[in-house]
Formats: C-alpha cells, sequence, structure tokens
C-alpha cells in the first residue's frame, strides 16, 4: 500500500498572501500570535489520528516559540523549514534567499536538535525564473524541496513539471529531491487534491478518491498540506477584498472534521520517510 506525505506550513495567519494586501507589514507584527493555539489544534487531530507528519517551520516563528517547535519533535514528527521570513523566494535576490534559508535551518536545528532534511518556499514561489534556489538549498544541507505545484494557478503553479519526485539537483553524492503537491490527472489536466483552499472548498470525498486513483492506478506516492490557521475560525478578519475574503476565510469551520475525515481513510508520513530519506547526522555501526 503506497504511504502519503503529509504536510503541515507552520506560520501565523497574517502569512497568507490575502493578509499581506490586507495589513501593511509595519503593521502586522501588532497583530495578535495564534500560531501556537492552531498548532495545538493540528497535534490534537494527528495525535487521535495517530498519524505522523512533516511540520515546515518558519524559521521567525520557530525563534519566537521554541518550545511549540519541541512539541511537535517529541510527538514524533519531522521538522522541517518553511523559510525565516516567509518572503516571496521570487523577491529575493539570490544573496538574500541564501543567508535566509540558511538562518532559518540553524534556527530550526539548535531548537530541535536534528538535521532539518526538507525545504518549502512561501507560497511556492520557487518558479523556473528562481531555479537558482535549488543550488542553495542543495549547498545549505537540503535533502529535498516541495515547492512545486504542477498545476494553472494565478500566483503559482507550474503545470508542466514532473508530478511525482524526483531529482532536481545533484552535486557529487547529495542529492536534492523535488516532492511536488498532489495532482489527479483529469481529461489532459492536472487537478489539485494536494490542499489549501482547494481542499477547503471542495468535498474530502472527492479529493480521497484523486488520492486513491494516484496511489492504486499511478502506484505513486502524493504530497498534501494544510495550515495550522485553517483550523482558526476565531482568528482577526481586518478588512480585505470579498475574494481575498473568501480565498482565506472559505470553510474554517469545517477544517478539523474535513481533515478527520481524510486521515481516517488516507495513509499518510512524514515526507523523509516517504522518500527513504536518513538524515545526515544519523550515525549507523
Ligand atoms: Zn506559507
Amino acid at each position: 500500500m503506497v504511504v502519503n506525505a503529509l504536510s503541515v506550513d507552520v506560520e501565523e495567519y497574517y502569512h497568507g498572501m490575502e493578509f499581506e494586501a490586507a495589513v501593511p507589514e509595519s503593521e502586522r507584527h501588532l497583530l495578535p500570535s495564534r500560531v501556537e493555539l492552531s498548532v495545538e489544534r493540528v497535534l490534537g487531530l494527528l495525535d487521535h489520528a495517530g498519524m505522523q507528519a512533516t511540520f515546515f517551520i518558519v524559521g521567525q516563528v520557530a525563534a519566537a516559540h521554541p518550545s511549540m517547535v519541541r512539541r511537535i519533535a517529541e510527538a514524533g514528527h519531522e521538522i522541517a523549514c518553511h523559510s525565516d521570513r516567509h518572503n516571496l523566494v521570487s523577491r529575493q535576490s539570490p544573496e538574500v534567499f541564501r543567508a535566509d534559508i540558511q538562518r532559518a535551518k540553524a534556527c530550526l536545528e539548535d531548537i530541535c536538535g536534528e538535521a532539518v532534511l526538507g525545504y518549502r518556499a512561501p507560497n511556492y514561489s520557487i518558479g523556473p525564473q528562481q531555479s537558482w534556489a535549488y543550488d542553495y538549498l542543495l549547498e545549505a544541507g537540503f535533502q529535498y524541496d516541495s515547492s512545486i505545484y504542477p498545476i494553472v494557478h494565478d500566483r503559482y503553479g507550474q503545470p508542466q513539471a514532473p508530478r511525482f519526485p524526483y531529482e532536481i539537483r545533484r552535486d557529487g553524492d547529495r542529492r536534492l529531491i523535488e516532492f511536488p503537491i498532489a495532482t489527479r490527472r483529469w481529461l489532459g489536466l492536472n487537478l489539485p487534491i494536494g490542499g489549501g483552499g482547494y481542499f477547503r472548498l471542495l468535498p474530502t470525498a472527492l479529493i480521497q478518491r484523486g488520492i486513491r486513483h494516484v496511489n492504486r492506478r499511478e502506484q505513486q506516492p502524493v504530497m498534501f498540506y494544510f495550515h495550522p490557521w485553517e483550523l482558526d475560525p476565531d482568528q482577526p478578519r481586518p478588512p480585505m477584498p470579498w475574494h481575498h475574503r473568501f480565498r482565506h476565510y472559505v470553510n474554517l469551520e469545517h477544517m478539523p472534521a474535513k481533515l478527520h475525515d481524510l486521515l481516517e481513510r488516507t495513509r499518510f508520513a512524514p515526507a523523509k520517510h516517504v522518500l527513504g530519506l536518513v538524515p545526515a547526522t544519523t550515525v549507523t555501526s
């Protein structure tokens, strides 16, 4: 039976793209932090399902909440990196990106005491013009990246990219694997079945059927993701255009039940296990 990868992008609700437009950066830090509360909900759900996941954590969030990171690691989940400041890669120079990933990786490894193998760019912002980023990820010691969503989308998406894990960079013995977000082929299109707003909007059974189809017919694992803030309907709601409001808040109140359903019927594990990666710090005798 194919085991899929489950991932959680740990950030504040105001790291969402819609909040970026609604609240100026200089004022965002004044908003109340709700990440610990929402991560507790995620840990409760996963514990109930007896399942472990990969938590891609924003470095600055980890630095502000180190005990939360330790709680995640102690529950047996994989700690991975979701950048240091949640800035889009497409808005960074290579030098700024390099410093950002090195800072975040060091911070996370300091807190959890384990090698961090995985990276996910904020909003899947490594496009074809940012492919230099893979060289820096490999240089920093990452073993896999999960920043490509092979769909058509207004903000991100590379519909021509491979749909399943593949080697994206190699330097001698060191490899960087890309683990794209889940899609299902249908009438020549890649349909998004990997999480986010689509998961909140579409019937859970439809997503489950899609994952089962990929597992059985294509014999491949998929990568699924969600955010802790998607389990927090009581988060602040500043004024924003209706379509932004819809994207950020639609069906937040149904998320716990939807995830519960998904976890009951689908096999998941942390990405590093699905990819069969061994942490660089593991010593075998
Ligand atoms: Zn994010």
